[in-house]
């Protein structure tokens, strides 16, 4: 129970990599505040279900983070409800795939502000407490699309390079306050925003699921299987430990060896 007695807000937790970490922070003792859509009645489910299994206080709010002045409504409401903010995943994340030159500008905003704009807004507000209480730990979702790039993405890998550069500008900044900011840069997870992407490769190319998860990990992968949101939890529980204590500023690969070829 590492983490019992801190606060953490995990941005996009109703679902995927979010989920996976919401999880693991709560199983080392963490109050957590939950972010999403979905189904009012499943998340209130979800909610209960994480408090009651590993005995935490577990809050939502539905801000939409692609709002600036939600983002920083959630980061006071997390402080007023459960007393401090002391860890801040920015997970909240949404995709779309076309050339440049047909890319739709309002998708292109949408993923900037999603991806992007509220991860300096969430650290802009997060920050002032985590410097009064000299510790913090500030933990960005980028992505291998954040150190790479692949066709069709371009407002996403262009986010993800911003969440990566926004990253070590703060830590550089936070260095000397007790607070660390790193970005985690996962490969391939099988989750809702994947398998989107999957079925309109299956429709497209005329073939099914169960191929097209074989051909995106063969494309990229050299570790042929899909990392878990579980695994992504466990990361983010070990930055916030005191053994990752000088680790700042970095974007970590878990990601099956993609970006190392
Ligand atoms: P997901 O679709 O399963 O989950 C996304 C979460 O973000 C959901 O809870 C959703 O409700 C929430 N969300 C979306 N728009 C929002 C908004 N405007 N305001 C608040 N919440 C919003 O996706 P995921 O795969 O778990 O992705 C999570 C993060 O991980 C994203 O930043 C994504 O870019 C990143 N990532 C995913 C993969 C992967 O392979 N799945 C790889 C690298 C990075």
């Amino acid at each position: 129970m590492a983490l019992k007695g801190k606060v953490a807000l995990v941005t996009g937790s109703t679902s995927g990599i979010g989920l996976g970490i919401a999880r693991a922070l709560a199983a080392e003792g963490a109050d957590v505040m939950l972010n999403g859509f979905g189904d009012a009645g499943e998340i209130e489910k979800l909610r209960g279900e994480l408090a009651d299994e590993f005995k935490v206080k577990v809050h939502y709010d539905g801000a939409d983070l692609s709002k600036p002045d939600q983002v920083a409504a959630i980061v006071k409401k997390a402080q007023d409800e459960l007393g401090s903010l002391d860890i801040l995943v920015n997970n909240a994340g949404i995709q779309f795939v076309a050339p440049v030159e047909e890319f739709p500008e309002a998708k292109w905003d949408a993923i900037l502000a999603i991806n992007l704009s509220a991860v300096f807004y969430g650290m802009k507000a997060a920050i002032p407490g985590m410097k009064a209480k000299k510790w913090g730990r500030i933990i960005n979702i980028a992505s291998a699309h954040g150190l790479v790039a692949s066709p069709h993405k371009v407002a996403y890998v262009a986010a993800k390079h911003g969440v990566v550069g926004a990253t070590k500008v703060a830590a550089i900044e936070l260095a000397n306050d007790g607070i660390t900011v790193n970005a985690i840069c996962p490969g391939w997870v099988l989750t809702p925003l994947v398998q989107h992407q999957l079925e309109d490769r299956a429709k497209e190319a005329g073939t099914d699921v169960p191929t097209e998860e074989k051909k995106m990990l063969q494309e990229t992968q050299p570790m042929l299987k899909f990392s878990t949101p579980e695994e992504i939890g466990a990361l983010a529980v070990f930055l916030c430990s005191d053994g990752a204590q000088t680790i700042t500023g970095v974007p970590l690969p878990i990601d099956g060896g993609w970006v190392a070829h």
